[in-house]
């Protein structure tokens, strides 16, 4: 049995276990199963890489690929260890950005190595393969790289403007098929630079113009960039386990983006399109008039007295770590016989799922976690609604302005309760930079300051 036969049998066995895993990951329970499978699947596509590649004669070859393993495995364990769940989707776009930056390193390796061909078939191939993944990997590493600072908040949420943008995505696409036929006929390295330039604007543009709103269906979008550039690598390195790899994730990276833009009401085009057809709606500087403040002791009061109240957690509740006093508010109020239930909106937070995975650490039941479609009819006949670093899921905006930036986002109808509670720390916009007109609204009171403090002073005062 040669070496290649092995590798090639361990690519088989690797990709096998990526499908488990993407199937494990789809269900919770099966949830941490499915990331075994997908750490086993890599540990073997890596070693079965190194017999591919390496050659026994050029020992300074496998120091160097040594070195290079043992480098990014220990930057991995490192950020992997001391990543905040609130810092995950800010990781997960700058890992797609190296994926992007690996695609444009192999096209240029590819053609630097095979500068001119013969012109025959297949071989133009070879050319077009190199057009093609530098391309989808110039747009995926910029367009993560705004994503990270995006989600960073080391730059606004709020969408770019330019002028005539639509035009300028249009042009960059058309111009990279005529660059392409063009380089395929007759490759030069200078439509290899200007094709490489042009990705890299049309990733940073198509990423830029996209609202905050709309950030959790960018990071699943740039997913599946990324997987259809390591696909294209693979093409151009002849390795078909990154091919079947970053199809998997390709494919699957469109189909969430897809669920995700169904569930928010949001046209996928639109979004995969750099926010096609979303004009420039303004900022928003309608006076809302005064907002009414509140302080714990009285919260404390009005829970005593409510027969019904729902828990509708965001963002700040995460920032705060207030899960835990909040699961021991909830647990005070159902010994006094309140009914107490949470509405989830499914972006959250900054991952899907994320306040899930924070009410069950702090042993929230399940059962009083109820999805926003489960919980946005009983609003109206709830005595008080606590939203605990919520704001952007519960503004009333989305679905009365048709101007607004998140105009037609589901959001959950908090406004329609008797009372309604907001904790934050000051009038702030959400992570979509609206203004939120639900803090100005008769029956809403502000509870200034750190949620999971407040929660703690309202346990006391309880
Ligand atoms: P937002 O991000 O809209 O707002 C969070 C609020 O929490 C802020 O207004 C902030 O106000 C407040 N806050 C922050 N820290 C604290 C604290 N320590 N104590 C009390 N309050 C605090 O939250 P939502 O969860 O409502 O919305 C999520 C947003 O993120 C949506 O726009 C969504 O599209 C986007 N997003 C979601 C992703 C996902 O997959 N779920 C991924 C990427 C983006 P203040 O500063 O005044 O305290």
């Amino acid at each position: 049995m040669t070496a290649f036969s092995v590798a090639t049998a361990a690519y088989i066995v690797a990709a096998l276990l990526f499908i488990l895993s993407l199937a494990g990951l789809s269900k919770h329970e099966s949830a941490r199963q499915g990331v075994t499978y997908g750490i086993a699947g890599m540990a073997i596509a890596l070693l079965a890489t190194f017999i591919l590649v390496v050659d026994v004669s050029d020992t300074l070859g496998i120091v160097l690929l040594l070195v290079a393993m043992a480098i990014g495995a220990t930057i991995g364990l490192i950020r992997a260890s001391k990543v905040e769940m609130t810092g995950m989707p800010e990781l997960i776009a700058l890992l797609h950005s190296f994926v992007g930056l690996a695609a444009v390193l192999v096209g240029w390796n590819g053609y630097l190595q095979h500068p001119v061909y013969a012109l025959e078939s297949l071989e133009r191939i070879h050319s077009a393969e190199v057009f093609i993944g530098i391309f989808i990997g110039g747009v995926t590493f910029t367009g993560s790289i705004v994503a990270f600072l995006k989600l960073s908040a080391r730059i606004k949420s709020a969408p770019l403007m330019l002028p005539g943008k639509n035009y300028l995505n249009i042009g960059a696409l058309v111009a990279f098929v005529a660059l392409t036929i063009w380089f395929v006929a007759s490759p030069n390295i200078w439509l290899m630079i200007i094709v490489t330039l042009i990705s890299l604007a049309l990733g940073w543009h198509l990423v830029a113009s996209i609202g905050g709103g709309d950030m959790p269906v960018v990071v699943s979008m740039l997913n599946s960039y990324s997987g259809w550039a390591a696909a294209a690598a693979g093409f151009l390195l002849s390795n078909d386990l990154l091919i079947v790899t970053g199809a998997l994730v390709g494919s699957s990276g469109a189909y969430l983006s897809y669920i995700m833009c169904k569930a928010m009401n949001r046209s996928f085009i639109s979004v995969i399109a750099g926010g096609f057809g979303i004009e420039a709606s303004g900022g928003d500087d309608t006076d809302y008039g005064e907002h009414r403040e509140i302080v714990a002791e009285d919260t404390a009061e009005l829970l005593k007295n409510a027969s019904s109240v729902i828990i509708t957690p965001g963002y700040g509740m995460a920032v705060a770590q207030a899960q835990y006093p909040v699961a021991d508010l909830v647990r005070k109020l159902r010994e006094r016989g309140v009914e107490v239930r949470f509405g989830i909106h499914p972006v959250a937070g900054r991952l899907p799922g994320h306040m899930n995975v924070l009410l069950a650490e702090a042993k929230v039941p399940y059962d009083i976690v109820l999805e926003m479609d489960e919980v946005n009819d009983d609003f109206a006949d709830t005595s008080v609604v606590l939203v605990i670093g919520a704001n952007d899921t519960v503004n009333p905006a989305a679905s009365e302005d048709p101007t607004s930036p998140i105009a037609g986002m589901p959001v959950l109808h908090v406004w329609e309760a008797e009372n309604v509670i907001v904790f934050k720390r000051s009038m702030a916009a959400g992570y979509a930079g609206v203004q939120n007109p639900l803090f100005f609204r008769e029956n809403t009171q502000m509870l200034f300051g750190d949620a999971k403090e407040r929660v703690e002073d309202i346990i006391r005062a309880l």
